[in-house]
């Protein structure tokens, strides 16, 4: 699918054709953290396929998993942009919230739905996994 995207301010933007590979609601506390919403929605796509352009600065913490995870915003709007999971070092996740076309993305499960909060809870007919997911 040709998919492209941009921060709220249009410093960073991404385009590109591939077929997403994973897509996920995770509810774990980091991503609600930086998602400003009780989730965060992440569309998975080969790495090198959705070229991101613009100045990027990253967050790395370690998920629950223990495994490193980098998180890419604007520094200047502050939109989360991507994020990297050591766990799938060939993916990279762009958040959904960023799409030109927001209805581009289909979940296919969400991840830690034990953390959703009462008012943002876990859309019906999406398979939930209380905590971390099978791997792909
Ligand atoms: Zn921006
Ligand atoms: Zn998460």
């Amino acid at each position: 699918m040709r998919i492209s995207g941009e921060c709220l301010c249009g410093a960073v933007h991404y385009a590109g054709e591939a077929d997403p590979v994973f897509q996920v609601k995770c509810y774990c506390t980091d991503c609600r953290k930086t998602s400003a919403a009780g989730h965060a929605a992440m569309i998975g796509f080969p790495a090198g396929t959705i070229p991101v352009t613009g100045d990027v600065k990253e967050f790395h913490s370690k998920a629950d998993s223990g495994l490193a995870v980098t998180r890419a915003f604007c520094p200047c709007c502050g939109s989360g942009i991507y994020s990297r999971n050591a766990a799938m070092p060939h993916l990279i996740f762009l958040r959904a919230s960023t799409l030109d076309d927001p209805g581009l993305f289909a979940p296919q499960m969400a991840v830690y739905a034990s953390r959703a909060p009462a008012w943002d809870p876990v859309s019906e007919g999406v398979p939930a996994f209380a905590e971390s997911p099978p791997r792909p």
